[in-house]
């Protein structure tokens, strides 16, 4: 073989090799190879991409991520749902003396605004609820509204109502304003009649949150009627006034209505003695009120 003929034979070779080691190459990136180094051993050290699962985590961290970030956004909507369902103004609750919470006195009147619960409701002029200081020691309950308070929605407005002001004021020596004063029924019977059984029973829940709304130290119950339904009893009001019943856990003093003693004033000598009684338990002077032993205050 010549020269000529032993280059073209290298050359040839040199051809077949650089083919062969092409080919190699494309195996490798194939197979994944990224990078060759010298290995230590007859094989040459590669490195090869992280296979699939490898490549997972980086993949998804950041994906966790995003809960993270997204957080206040998807905060803001329900921190204004909240906002919204917020009352703007609570209900409104009276502070009770002994640090626990009771039902106001507007709120019982609200619960009672046009009340149809018995038969009263539908022949009443107004609504006849009570009148005083909401946090007064002592309530006086009458029967039921007569025409005057019918007419006018007050307690113990006519001439009874008058005398009852001079027990208050004259006698015990307190503003009218400082005690309460309602009747057991709200609503005035027909031609004055006593309220009957089912028409207290009606409304004695109101009685009762009235009283559980300003937690008196003493009632005093005025006349027959409310005397023996308070009391719970049908003895005489002459026998249950001057001594002291129970009623819903407060101390009550009967004694006789104002209108009573409007046909028979020289009741109010009792009526007197019964006040001194109710006085003494609130620890008030005792003294005696010569204008109201006398006779008729007015
Ligand atoms: S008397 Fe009492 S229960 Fe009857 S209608 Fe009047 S408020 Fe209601």
């Amino acid at each position: 073989m010549g020269d000529a003929g032993a280059r073209d034979e290298a050359q040839d070779d040199l051809a077949q090799l650089a083919a062969v080691a092409a080919g190699q190459l494309r195996g490798w990136q194939t197979a994944g190879v990224r990078r060759m180094t010298r290995g230590s051993g007859a094989e040459p050290a590669v490195e090869t991409s992280p296979p699939v699962e490898a490549a997972v985590p980086t993949t998804t961290v950041p994906v966790a991520a995003v809960p993270v970030t997204s957080v206040p956004v998807a905060a803001a909507p329900v921190a204004a749902t909240i906002a919204t369902d917020v009352p703007v103004t609570p209900p409104p609750v009276v502070p009770a003396a002994g640090g626990g919470e009771r039902e106001s006195l507007d709120a019982v009147a609200t619960a009672m605004d046009g009340c149809m619960r018995c038969a009263l409701g539908a022949t009443r002029t107004n609504l006849v609820f009570g009148v005083g200081n909401p946090r007064a020691d002592v309530v006086f309950v009458g029967e039921a509204p007569g025409r005057d308070e019918d007419l006018k929605g007050e307690p113990f407005v006519g001439r009874a109502g008058q005398l009852l002001t001079d027990i208050i004021e004259k006698g015990m020596k307190l503003p009218r304003a400082s005690v309460y004063i309602c009747n057991t029924v709200k609503c005035r019977p027909p031609e004055n009649r006593n309220p009957e059984a089912a028409e207290l029973a009606a409304c004695e829940p109101f009685l009762i949150r009235q009283l559980a709304a300003i937690r008196p130290r003493v009632i005093v119950a005025l006349g027959k009627f409310a005397a023996q339904s308070l009391c719970r009893s049908e003895a005489p009001i002459s026998r249950l006034r001057g001594n002291w019943h129970t009623y819903e856990g407060i101390k009550i003093m009967p004694t006789y209505h104002p209108a009573y003693l409007l046909r028979n004033p020289s009741a109010k000598r009792e009526v007197w003695e019964d006040i001194r009684l109710v006085m003494a338990e609130l620890g008030m002077s005792g003294n005696k009120n010569e204008d109201l032993l006398r006779g008729d205050p007015q």
